[in-house]
């Protein structure tokens, strides 16, 4: 019964990253313990973002939702969420924007969502700036947690979990299909990444070197990033609401009218001393020939244009940081890569390009990871269990005394659900040390395997 109805800190089952544009929220949704709390939770997260309904009740309930609410959010990616075996439960990815905030807010506590939550570590900068709506709103206290920190958690978590594809890279050939999977090489996940330079790609550009888990140092970065792309595309394709229609529009813009090329200097390619050539589609500058002679530029162009050029700059960059701490894996995150083929291609194909044109200069494959916006938020959640488990607070959820009074002793019923609660957070708190690669003590792996008995 005790079981059947554990709630725990909210908090712990939430990852929040408050970015400078989304919002990115991870909620994991335990099969062993879909108490009150995690399940009304669960019903309340699962229904945002969700073009389909199954049932009747799921119709009414997300009508009601949106009716209260409107149609905010960005989307509930379900095609990244994954059920971990080991935790025995499914984790949902959402994000929308960060603007909307206080409608997310308000729908938690339209939903009474919060009043078992006291504190959620979140991080990316929203942590700071939100954290008056959420302790004034919803009585709870936004802990901000370091933001490098928690994505390269949240990516060596990942890694090592069982689940495959998360990292590949991207051949030259075009994409058989619009299907994203057809040009993807995925890498066998048992090999370790370390050390590698980290691109994330967010409104701003971060480029950090990861030695290990805790061992990572920021290294570099660009002011010219996904922020950049989506206040120009605003400015130049006012039409275009949407990111996603944004960047599925530039798969099929030509920017050769746009950007200068080098066949446009040299009548073709160009031969360099010592035998290499620059390609006669090179681009030489972008955006050089836009508006000449009061030539008007369809939307699509426009916008492959400015992902090119935005991709390319940042490509570049690390391609250059990584040469100057002779590291050779380049793994390349954030949300500017959502959905983006664009983007992803002109990085692959520029990574390929800058790295082998030096003197036996080695081909590099940009890295990517299925994942990319979203370990920000895995890693707050996984910074939110360690700490819960850290402190070992007595629960809050309402609903447990009076299942636990229904019991015959109450002393008897407190023991019981101290007792269980401590082991099952124990078993979580042991699979995401040994998942991390920490050693386990006997007492905990005694207390583990004596909870599978
Ligand atoms: P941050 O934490 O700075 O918000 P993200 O990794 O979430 O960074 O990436 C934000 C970038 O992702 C935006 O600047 C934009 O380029 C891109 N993006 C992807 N989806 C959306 C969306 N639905 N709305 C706005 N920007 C989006």
């Amino acid at each position: 019964m005790v079981d059947a109805d554990w709630g725990g800190h909210s908090g712990s089952r939430l990852g929040l990253d408050i970015g400078g544009t989304l919002a990115k929220l991870v909620f994991f949704e335990s099969e062993i313990r879909p108490s009150w709390c995690n399940g009304r939770f669960a019903q309340v997260i699962k229904s945002l973002g969700v073009q389909t309904v199954k049932s009747e009740d799921d119709r009414e309930f997300r009508d009601f939702v949106l009716s209260r609410q409107g149609s905010f959010w960005g989307a509930q990616d379900k095609e990244l969420s994954f059920y971990d075996e080991e935790l025995e439960g499914v984790f949902h990815f959402l994000c929308f924007q960060t603007d909307k905030m206080e409608r997310f807010v308000a729908l938690l506590a339209a939903q009474d969502l919060h009043h078992q939550i006291d504190e959620i570590y979140t991080t990316g900068g929203g942590a700071y700036k939100y954290s008056r709506l959420f302790s004034e709103r919803l009585g709870i206290n936004l802990k901000p947690v370091d933001e490098l920190g928690v994505v390269v958690k949240g990516i060596s978590w990942l890694l090592r979990r069982p689940i495959s594809d998360e990292v590949c890279w991207l051949s030259d050939e075009p994409p058989k299909s619009p299907n994203f999977e057809s040009e993807c090489h995925f890498l066998d996940s048992a090999n370790s990444l370390f050390p590698f330079i980290l691109v994330n790609i967010g409104s701003g550009v971060s480029i950090v070197k990861v030695d290990g888990t805790d061992r990572f140092e920021r290294i570099s970065g660009s002011a010219l990033g996904g922020g950049t792309f989506w206040g120009l595309c605003n400015l130049l394709c006012p039409d275009c609401k949407e990111f996603s229609e944004a960047s599925c529009l530039a798969v099929a813009g030509d920017s050769s009218k746009l950007n200068l090329l080098v066949e446009d200097i040299y009548g073709g390619d160009y031969e360099l001393t010592g035998g290499r050539k620059l390609p006669g589609t090179l681009v030489a500058s972008f955006f050089a020939k836009a508006g000449r002679n009061g030539q008007a530029h369809d939307d699509a162009a426009v916008l492959n244009a400015l992902i090119t050029m935005i991709s390319q700059n940042i490509c570049q960059i690390a391609f250059l940081n990584s040469k100057l701490h002779s590291i050779s894996r380049i793994v390349f995150t954030g949300n500017f890569l959502r959905q983006n083929q664009v983007a992803r291609q002109a990085i692959a194909t520029n990574m390929r390009r800058v790295s082998g044109a030096g003197l036996a200069g080695k081909q590099l494959h940009a890295l990517f990871l299925e994942h990319e916006g979203y370990f920000g938020a895995l890693g707050s959640f996984l910074h939110n269990v360690e700490v819960e488990n850290a402190a070992s607070k007595v629960p809050t959820c309402q609903r447990l005394p009076t299942l636990l009074g229904s019991m015959q002793s109450p002393a008897l019923a407190n023991a019981l659900w101290t007792s269980k609660r401590t082991s099952l957070l124990q078993r979580t708190w042991n699979t995401f040390n040994r998942c991390l690669g920490c050693r386990e003590s006997d007492e905990s792996k005694q207390a583990r395997l004596g909870n599978k008995l």
